[in-house]
């Protein structure tokens, strides 16, 4: 029986456009499902300072173009503002794909790559404020805070490095972290507390955002003094780490407590033809240079895969 295509590439972040340039240059169908922004999370990103061979840094905008461009270049289909709604792997062994659209499509061979996103602060206010100065995102939104207070919380790679951006326009950065250190990369820690706009506001914890239409403050909590204090800021980054997006396949593959997807070392997961890579998976470190890499060796593995199959 024919497919729409050989496979399809569940998310078009880093992961999912590094699949695609393989897959595509092994003249394998490909079609790319994003549905927000190609490039994914790394596309907001002010700067990209540490992907190996750009000595001078590269914005994420230019980042993820230069991706897409080379997945395009090689064949691949990107369709975007395009999610999955459903997979299903069907008695002959290929898969069908329903689409955000309402379309079916089929193909041999999926690779899941949709990443994850931030995970929430459970506090009154942040939901009624998100987007009034409730933000997950200093590189979209710290220009709206130019020469006011604002409030980092988290302490790692991320709480830091958003945080250090933030001085570019805030007037003071309330750095909040339940801990009596950051747990960043020990260079951004250092660059970091250096900023003299930098208040570390140390084992700690933030119990409410006030504000009506925007925000106004935050009430802390002291976890060792148990004393509360409140914080005039204008906006609070609430960057707490990442949850996958593996709500699609947590039926399909196996997932582990914190849902992140199960592979093995050629990004299989237990359903063959089902493979996994990147941000949405259990992986021994985050960086954009290794989930990259896992996107290339889910391109490999579905080429071996659809090799042994013909
Ligand atoms: P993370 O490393 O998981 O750190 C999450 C931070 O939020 C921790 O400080 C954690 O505190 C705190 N936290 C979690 N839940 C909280 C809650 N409910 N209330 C208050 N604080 C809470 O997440 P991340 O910083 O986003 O980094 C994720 C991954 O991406 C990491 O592997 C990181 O290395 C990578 N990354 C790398 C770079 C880079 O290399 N340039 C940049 C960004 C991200 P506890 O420690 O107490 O749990």
């Amino acid at each position: 029986m024919s497919t729409d295509y050989d496979v399809i590439i569940v998310g078009g972040g880093p992961t999912g456009l590094a699949a695609a340039v393989y897959t595509g240059r092994s003249l394998l169908r490909t079609l790319v499902l994003e549905k927000q922004v190609p490039g994914g999370q790394i596309a907001l990103s002010a700067a990209i300072d540490n992907y190996p061979g750009f000595a001078d840094g590269i914005t994420g905008y230019d980042f993820a173009e230069a991706f897409l461009k080379h997945a395009k270049r090689f064949g691949a289909e990107v369709l975007v503002g395009t999610g999955a709604n459903s997979i299903i792997r069907n008695d002959d062994g290929f898969f069908t794909v329903g689409l955000s659209d309402g379309r079916d499509l089929t193909a041999k061979s999926v690779i899941l790559a949709m990443g994850r996103h931030p995970r929430k602060l459970e506090v009154p206010g942040y939901e009624k404020l998100f987007g009034r100065g409730v933000s997950v995102c200093a590189t979209c939104d710290g220009a709206f805070f130019r020469d006011v207070p604002v409030a980092v919380v988290g302490g790692g790679n991320s709480a830091v490095e958003e945080g250090h951006f933030l001085t570019r326009y805030a007037s003071e950065i309330f750095s909040i972290h339940r801990r009596d250190h950051f747990t960043a990369q020990k260079i951004l820690i250092e660059e970091y507390l250096h900023q003299p706009k930098v208040k570390p506001v140390w084992n700690s914890v933030v119990e409410a955002i006030h504000g009506e239409k925007e925000v106004e403050g935050i009430r802390i909590r002291d976890l060792k003094s148990d004393q509360v204090q409140e914080f005039p800021v204008k906006a609070v980054f609430v960057l707490i780490g990442w949850i996958p997006n593996s709500e699609l396949v947590r039926e399909l593959v196996d997932l582990d407590d914190q849902g992140r997807v199960l592979v093995n070392e050629l990004m299989e997961t237990k359903v063959p033809g089902l493979f996994a890579a990147g941000d949405l998976c259990v992986r021994p470190i985050y960086q954009l240079a290794n989930v990259v890499a896992d996107g290339v060796q889910a391109a490999v593995s579905v080429e071996k895969y659809l090799e042994g199959k013909k």
